[in-house]
């Protein structure tokens, strides 16, 4: 397992992720977005925005899922 912030997903806060691959921490982020903001946090409508472009358009943001890929990759396992 392995732990991604919201920031390291593009997002603005520090909330963890974790998960065993970058798919996992991408999932838990775009969830952590659509909660945020159906509860009316104005801070993530932007990164919501972005997130829901990447689904509408994934060839456009394959830069990104690239980069999110190698961040996770470069990350160390956490303690058990
Ligand atoms: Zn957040």
């Amino acid at each position: 397992m392995k732990t991604m912030t919201c920031r390291q997903l593009s997002g603005p806060c520090d909330l963890a992720h974790t998960g065993t691959t970058a798919d996992d921490v991408i999932n838990a982020q775009d969830k952590h977005l659509k909660e945020t903001v159906k509860a009316g946090d104005d801070t993530h409508v932007a990164a919501r925005e972005d997130m829901k472009g990447r689904w509408r358009k994934p060839w456009a943001a394959l830069g990104w899922y690239r980069d999110m890929k190698k961040a996770f990759a470069d990350l160390p396992e956490n303690p058990a």
